[in-house]
């Protein structure tokens, strides 16, 4: 807009030169409702859609939320998420920069239900002016027991049905952020959820594939309640609770051992996200395989890896499954419409 206008004032030069005082005149006057005009613009956010500064500028917290709220929002916001792939959000600890990130968004989404207690502080905090909104807290929650107290669990992406409802609350976050962008954002969710349909069905038919003993899930920690009740898989043991700050005692490690071997598991799972030396000492103690890849359990991968999206992190978890326990592996077939990224 702005470089149109210079050009356009380029050319209303050249015609100066030829023209009588009189249109010199008019072409001053041009110029002076040029510039009024392009002052007007710079004063108005988003006029400009390719300056990112014109943009509503987008904070997500955790790496799933994140990867949504990309593809809902496009190009027309300015997004930052603050979790790198691979990182813990049960453990992270907030930097000076979050800090300025969450400070400057006009939009916050965090997962919520404690996925993120430093970064959820943080968001609570005085001097976050923006609006803030909990999108994992859209789900109905399932419970688990901690100190004997119920909780909700805020692991709620496992199920593909609930990164839908996700996705429709992503969605009109947006458009009550920025309503000239409807159409867009309600075109891109519309494919996405379309997508995450089709993977719904995928994983299902997959998880149906191991034979009926063996749908049984042995992870690090307790990241995989809703992706078990939804595709019919018993998470028979873990090493930690839902939250990963625990440490498992030796008799904790001891009692999975022995559960696993009685359970007659085929393989139990790592996760990308914490270290794997202890649930690697629980298979050596069970004398039960160690599957050979590890699950996205509550961040996607990084760029280029297999788990690089929700969608593909989702894909090579149930693959990860669905081989080390006896299934048959077939691949999730995208829609035209998507791009696999
Ligand atoms: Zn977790």
């Amino acid at each position: 807009m702005v470089s149109n206008m210079s050009a356009r004032f380029g050319q209303r030069k050249t015609a100066v030169q030829i023209f009588s005082i009189k249109s010199r005149w008019l072409a001053v006057v041009g110029i002076f409702i040029g510039i009024w005009l392009g002052s007007c613009e710079s004063q108005t956010p988003g006029s400009d859609r390719t300056d990112p500064r014109n943009r509503p500028q987008v904070v997500s917290t955790s790496t799933i939320i994140a990867d949504l709220t990309t593809q809902v929002g496009g190009d027309e916001i300015d997004h930052t998420s603050i979790l790198q792939p691979g990182t813990d959000p049960h453990i992270y600890e907030p930097t000076p920069k979050d800090s300025i990130a969450l400070e400057q968004a006009d939009l916050i989404l965090y997962n919520g239900y404690n996925l993120e207690p430093g970064l959820i502080r943080l968001i609570n905090a005085a001097g976050i002016g923006g609006k803030k909104f909990a999108v994992g807290e859209v789900v109905t929650p399932l419970d688990f027991e901690y100190q004997g107290q119920t909780q909700p669990d805020p692991h709620v992406w496992g199920d593909a049905k609930n990164a839908i409802a996700m996705v429709e609350a992503i969605r009109d976050r947006l458009i009550e952020l920025s309503p000239e962008d409807e159409a867009e954002f309600t075109a891109n969710a519309a494919q996405l959820i379309e997508e995450l349909r089709r993977l719904d069905t995928w994983i299902a038919e997959q998880i149906q594939t191991i034979p009926e003993t063996q749908r049984q899930l042995v992870t690090t920690h307790d990241a995989f309640q809703y992706y078990a009740n939804a595709y019919g898989l018993e998470v028979t043991g873990t090493l930690i609770g839902i939250s990963t700050e625990e440490q498992p005692s030796a008799q904790t490690v001891k009692n999975l051992a022995d559960a696993i071997r009685k359970a007659n598991v085929p393989a139990i799972f790592a996760e990308t996200t914490i270290n794997p030396q202890l649930i690697e000492t629980v298979a050596a103690e069970a004398g039960v395989k160690l599957a050979p890849r590890e699950l996205y359990s509550d961040s996607i991968g990084a760029p280029g890896s297999e788990g690089d999206s929700y969608i593909n992190m989702m894909i090579a978890n149930t693959r990860t499954i669905v081989e080390a326990l006896g299934g048959q592996d077939r691949d999730f077939e995208f829609s035209n419409s998507v791009k696999d990224n």
